[in-house]
This record gives structure tokens, C-alpha cells and sequence, in this order.
């Protein structure tokens, strides 16, 4: 892809594939991995990431919503590797609509009024756990004819989120809409830890859990596999009583993981085994020098103490350069590091290089990577401005242009 305006993401295909097996080591021969590239793969591209993960196997992706999933579909179409190392007849049916439609994608957040149909066009799989969700896919189901069972859908179970599921004790409803004849197949029960460092915490969702998958047993409903886990359990391996628990109903863990994907700990910080996958550069764009005294940027919250060498960057908040690094962050150039100087405009950002011998016009700055033997990561970034790698990497603009490298 051409670019001019020199900023840019090189995504590692690599490193993502590195991760990737990773993970599926970790989580367990038995287990389904479900690659989560929601949010534009958490930043680094949708189309290339999802394209990179389908070639080495991933059966299984995880989007926000049905307008995510349609475009993932499209982007999928040509590149429907569909892996048959399924070694499980609980598979049986995934490979139906793997082969159907190519790997398969989960939309985490529901089904919206309009959305129902897109779903049943593009063999995508949502989460349901409103009453309207089973009405409005039931209602396109039987508006094209689609049989029994034909449209598989995930149970999700607000287990202590509060966030999104069905509340275990208000479960009737739901499953009333579910049973024999319906055009619905719960192919899996599912549910989102909301503090997975805090084993007490997983514990008593666990508990919920394995009461509202015992109470949709009963009812008749044999889900395929037990979705519960992100990043954080699949590296810390604390939950694995509910893949005990699919075991006793016959059904297979399946898990979800996202940040690490990228090369993230979910809790700060880099793993040791994980490699980031994205790398944040720009060229500089001029140097100039000012006096000490002289301000720099809106506000002139700069004042050079001494005469100062700036460097000027094609990268402002509008690129996800997030404000708060104004006269706090620091990128990399020729190795060193230039802290960021006055505040961060909305398309530029100035850098002291005062120090660093020689640097130029068109010298590459990074923002996010490794440069020589120095490194600054999301995390770091994360730290600066209070927030958490997820939001940084979320944040790089779509206008930054991405590059898939080795
Ligand atoms: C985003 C998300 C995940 C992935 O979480 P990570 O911490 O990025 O691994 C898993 N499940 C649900 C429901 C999510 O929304």
C-alpha cells in the first residue's frame, strides 16, 4: 500500500503467528482458540491479521459486532483455508459451516434491529442473551427458509460482569424461546471474567456458571463447547475446572483470546514469551533550533532552557498520539530517546534532539518498537497517559497506514 504522509504501522506477521501458536499451546490441544480481532484487530489492521491467522489455522474469530463480522466475511472470502485437524465429532457441525462459509466468526455483542439477516447470509455466529435477539434471527431465520437448528448461536451468561448475558436466575425466558423447532442452536454457553488476576473473584463466577450450564442441560440444550476465558486465563491457567466442566457434558472448552494475540500481557507490562506485533514509526519532518527562552507549541508550555534542537513529527493525537504525552512522552531516533516537547497538536508533535548527534530530516522515528537497543512499547505509553495498551494500540487512526512485514 502506497502512503506519503510518512507515518505508519508495520505489523509483523510473524510475531502475530508466533503468538498465535502460542496461545493454542497454552490453552490446550483439546480447547478451540477464537483469535479476537474486534476493533480493527485491536488496531492492527482487520483484513491482513485476520487473512495471516486463517492461513495458519485459525478456525475460530471474535468481532464486536455484525457490521465487524460482515466486513471480516469479505475479507475471509478468498482465503477460506478450512483446516480439517478437527479430531472431535463435537466439531461435526463446525465443519459444516466452515466448509459452508469459510472459518468461522463470533460477533460478541449481540444482534441489532437490521442485523438478523446479515447474520443468516454470512453464516456468522452472535451472541444472544435478550429475548429480542432469539426474536429478530428467529424471524429472518424463518423468512429464508432456514431449518431447525440451522443458525448456531452463543448463550451468553452475565456470570458477574454485569455487563452483557442472560442473569442465571432470569433464564426461563430465554430458554423457553430455545427448544425443539426453533431455528436457533445453542452451540455454546458462554460467559466473560471480568477479574482475572483474582482467582476469588473467577471462582465465584465459575460457581454462577456451572449453576446456569446445569440449569440449560436440563432444559434439553447440548451446547458444543463452554466459552469462558480471555488472554488472562489462557496464560494464567486458573480456570481450567471449566473445561472439566465441558468434559462432564460432553461438550469442549473453548476460549478467547485477544491482547496477547498482539504480544500483550493482559496485566501490564511484556511477557517474556510474547512478541508485540506492531511498530509505530514516522519519519521526521524538519529540525530547527530556537534560543533558550523561546516556547514551543500551543500554549508554550516549553520553554527551552538552552538552544534546543526540535525535531517535528507527522504524528498528532489525530493519529492516536495521545495528548497527555505533551512534554511527557518520548519516541525513539537514532536509537535514543527524544522526549516529546510542548503539547501534542492534532496532526504534528515536536521531539528534543538536542542530544542526539546528527539527527535529521527523514531520520525514522519510532513511537511504538525497538530502535538499536532501546525499546518503548504500549505499555509504556499505557503508563504515561493512565490507561492500558489495549486503548493505545485501539487508538492508532485508521489514517495511519499499515504495513504487513515479516
Ligand atoms: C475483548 C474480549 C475478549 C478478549 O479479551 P483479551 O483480554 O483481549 O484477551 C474475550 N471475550 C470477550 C467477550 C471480549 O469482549
Amino acid at each position: 500500500m502506497t502512503f506519503t504522509r510518512p507515518i505508519w504501522a508495520e505489523i509483523s506477521r510473524n510475531k502475530l503467528i508466533h503468538n498465535f501458536r502460542l496461545l493454542r499451546r497454552r490453552a490446550g490441544a483439546e480447547a478451540e482458540t477464537v483469535a479476537v480481532v474486534k476493533a480493527n484487530a485491536y488496531g492492527h489492521g482487520l483484513e491482513a491479521c485476520a487473512q495471516a491467522l486463517a492461513a495458519d489455522g485459525a478456525r475460530w474469530f471474535a468481532v464486536t459486532c455484525v457490521e465487524e463480522a460482515v466486513a471480516l466475511r469479505a475479507a475471509l472470502g478468498d482465503h477460506a483455508e478450512v483446516q480439517r485437524a478437527s479430531t472431535t465429532e463435537d466439531a461435526e457441525n463446525t465443519e459444516k459451516n466452515c466448509e459452508a462459509f469459510g472459518p468461522r466468526i463470533l460477533a460478541l455483542s449481540g444482534v441489532w434491529p437490521g442485523e438478523a439477516e446479515a447474520v443468516i447470509e454470512h453464516g456468522l455466529t452472535p451472541s444472544v442473551w435478550e429475548p429480542e435477539h432469539l426474536e429478530l434471527l428467529e424471524a429472518a431465520a424463518r423468512k429464508r427458509g432456514s431449518g431447525a437448528g440451522s443458525v448456531a448461536v452463543h448463550l451468553e451468561i452475565d456470570t458477574g460482569m454485569s455487563r452483557q448475558g442472560a442473569q442465571p436466575a432470569r433464564l426461563e425466558p430465554v430458554l423457553a424461546r430455545l427448544g425443539p423447532g426453533s431455528p436457533l442452536r445453542v452451540e455454546a454457553v458462554m460467559t466473560h471474567f471480568h477479574s482475572p488476576d483474582h482467582a476469588e473473584a473467577t471462582a465465584a463466577q465459575i460457581r454462577q456458571f456451572v449453576t446456569a450450564v446445569d440449569t440449560i442441560v436440563r432444559s434439553g440444550i447440548r451446547p458444543e463447547f463452554l466459552s469462558a476465558g480471555s488472554s488472562a486465563d489462557v496464560l494464567s491457567q486458573t480456570t481450567a475446572s471449566v473445561t472439566e466442566l465441558a468434559r462432564t457434558i460432553g461438550a469442549r472448552r473453548m476460549v478467547r483470546t485477544g491482547i496477547s494475540l498482539y504480544g500483550y500481557p493482559p496485566h501490564g507490562g511484556i511477557g517474556a514469551e510474547l512478541q508485540p506485533v506492531l511498530a509505530w514509526k514516522a519519519r521526521i519532518s524538519s529540525v530547527r533550533e530556537i534560543e533558550a527562552g523561546t516556547t514551543a507549541g500551543y500554549g508554550g508550555t516549553f520553554t527551552a532552557r538552552r538552544r534546543t534542537r526540535l525535531a517535528l513529527l507527522p504524528a498528532g493525537y489525530a493519529d492516536g498520539l495521545n495528548r497527555l504525552l505533551s512534554n511527557k512522552g518520548w519516541v525513539l531516533v537514532r536509537g535514543q530517546r527524544a522526549p516529546v516537547v510542548g503539547r501534542v497538536s492534532m496532526d504534528q508533535s515536536m521531539v528534543d534532539v538536542t542530544e542526539i548527534a546528527g539527527a535529521a530530516a527523514g531520520d525514522e522515528a519510532v513511537l511504538i518498537g525497538e530502535q538499536g537497543a532501546e525499546r518503548v512499547t504500549a505499555a509504556d505509553l499505557a503508563e504515561l497517559t493512565g490507561t492500558i495498551p489495549y486503548e493505545v494500540l485501539c487508538a492508532i487512526a485508521p489514517r495511519v497506514t499499515r504495513v504487513m512485514v515479516g
